[in-house]
């Protein structure tokens, strides 16, 4: 104790009943803050949900092109095919005619292999389609509980303001008791700590960090006097004995 320090009176009840309000001021605050964080968390979600459906559209759009050109290359090669087909009464000779019944082989070997893959690629038109039906309705889902948790989360911090203005209320109730002498530092404290301005002394341990008090400090704060804890520089109060 410094000997300087001049002692102020302050009850153990008005301490006790700050910290009670900043400790509901600061979890008041948390409330009012959760609201817009779990808003956003939800539109983060959403936003996820339409970037699925620009994806899956994108790969139908695609999908769809390639099928599109593979279907037009291969009525160009069955064309051929019709041409080659057509020279086989005009063959020449024997020779020229064998050849032409290889070329006809050859090029419906190779449209019959596009085919497959023209095949392929309608199957997963299908696919994606469907994919993509499924990614709005899944939105469509999305957007309806979104919807409840904006509602919930704005009723939350609805409730939570009108706690705020009676909380409030009692706070400056309080402080205007505070002593003038304490003012200063009670400010200062509460505005770098907020609730963890106080600590209740619990036995002889400050309860805000756990430092073992002097007994000198204990029998001031006995005879109702304004003490921080060395350590956290907390002030200290009485529990209320039960
Ligand atoms: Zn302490």
């Amino acid at each position: 104790m410094a000997k300087t320090e001049p002692s102020i009176e302050i009850a153990a009840d008005l301490l006790r009943r700050l910290h009670r309000i900043h400790r509901q001021l600061s979890d008041i605050h948390d409330r009012i803050a959760r609201g817009p964080r779990r808003i956003a968390a939800g539109e983060a979600i959403l936003q996820k949900g339409r970037q699925a459906i620009a994806d899956v559209t994108d790969a139908v759009k695609r999908t769809k092109l390639a099928a599109d050109q593979k279907q037009l290359q291969l009525r160009e090669r069955e064309d051929r095919v019709e041409v080659v087909r057509g020279r086989l009464n005009q063959a020449a000779s024997n020779r020229e005619y064998d050849l032409l019944k290889e070329q006809i082989a050859a090029d419906e070997q190779a449209n019959a292999v596009l085919s497959d893959e023209i095949l392929e690629l309608l199957e997963r038109i299908d696919q994606v389609e469907s994919d993509r039906t499924d990614r709005h309705r899944e939105l469509d889902e999305r957007l309806v509980e979104h919807e409840r948790l904006v509602e919930t989360a704005r009723a939350e911090v609805a409730v939570a303001q009108e706690d705020l203005a009676r909380v409030e209320a009692e706070r400056q109730e309080a402080e205007q008791l505070l002593p003038a002498a304490a003012r200063g530092d009670y400010t200062r404290l509460i505005a770098a700590r907020g609730e963890d301005a106080f600590a209740a002394v619990d036995g002889e341990t400050c309860g805000g960090c756990y430092q073992v008090l002097t007994t000198q400090l204990i029998n001031r704060l006995m005879l109702s006097q304004l003490v921080r804890c060395p350590n956290c520089n907390a002030f200290l109060y009485q529990q209320k004995a039960d």
